[in-house]
């Protein structure tokens, strides 16, 4: 049975659900990340992009608002005028986000922060990003009817696995999960990563609430877009194969690099490239 808040027991053995994800990028950035100090979400980033990864990740969990406007206004049809809203919305997240990520925002240099936080704006003011929201988003009408947990952590011993969801809408017969992904968005359907993810959050919430979850959605906030997964069993036994892979290169083993590992952002090139060296010497010998 999995818990749903943090609790207090050891979950240093747990594999979180954000590794598995990871190890289909690289699987030497999870050996690499157990080994040093350098949190995963800032080892391909660099400050510029980090400050916009957050930006966009804030606008993920501005959704509803942003697509239907403010329920609390009073106007004829019910709801304040939306672009009011959206530049409300706006100035919020830009004057919060220092304090919302203040682990991953701490050391980076203020004139660098207002310069990104002025371009943001701009970038979503003057191109088509707002043309396409849209007040019967499916998404946006599940918030609203139902609103959603932010940052949702639940833990499995069952499944020896442990993950924070970005959002958990709760209906009368549903427990749908999302995640808010700042990256490119597929010309059609869900990236694998994103779908083994979701399928990894659907069964720790299986676990945690004794239901079954039918499907998740994911946001692809830069497009922006909202798509569908549905849970299938493939993602779901992928994501435990994963799981048991990651387990092992955690506990040392080093891993082969991903066929798409992204090398040339990758703040751990420089040991890899070491490492690798060393292994062929040795195994020249
Ligand atoms: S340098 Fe490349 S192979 Fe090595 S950990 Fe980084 S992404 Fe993976």
């Amino acid at each position: 049975m999995s818990e749903i808040m943090p609790g207090t027991q050891d979950r240093s053995t747990l594999v979180k659900v954000s590794e598995l994800s990871q190890y289909l990028l690289c699987p030497r950035l999870v050996y690499y990340t157990a080994r040093s100090m350098e949190r995963p979400d800032r080892v391909q980033m660099n400050e510029r992009s980090a400050i916009e990864h957050v930006l966009f990740k804030e606008l993920g969990f501005n959704w509803q608002r942003l697509c239907m406007g403010d329920p609390e206004g009073e106007p004829q049809n019910g709801y304040r005028e939306t672009g009011e809203t959206i530049a409300q919305t706006l100035a919020e997240i830009t004057d919060s986000i220092e304090w919302i990520y203040r682990d991953e925002l701490g050391s980076v240099n203020e004139d660098l922060l207002e310069r990104a936080k002025t371009a943001f704006a701009e970038l979503i003011s003057t191109s088509d990003w707002l043309e396409q929201l849209r007040p019967d988003d499916e998404l946006a009408l599940l918030e609203r009817s139902f609103g959603f947990e932010r940052e949702r952590t639940v833990i499995s011993q069952r499944l020896g696995l442990v993950g924070s969801m970005d959002k958990l809408i709760r209906t009368e017969d549903e427990h749908i999960p999302c995640i808010i992904k700042t990256g490119r968005c597929p010309a059609y359907s869900v990236w694998k990563r994103d779908r083994m993810q979701l399928a990894a959050y659907a069964m720790l919430l299986e676990d945690a609430y004794n239901t079954t979850v039918q499907r998740g959605f994911v946001e692809y906030i830069r497009a922006p877009e909202v798509r569908t997964s549905v849970i299938k069993k493939g993602d779901r036994a992928l994501a435990l194969q994963t799981a048991k892979r990651v387990k092992r290169v955690k506990n040392g083993l080093f891993p082969e690099k991903g066929e798409h590992a992204p090398c040339e952002q990758c703040a751990f090139a420089a040991q890899c490239e070491t490492k690798r060296t060393l292994l062929s010497r040795l195994l020249m010998r």
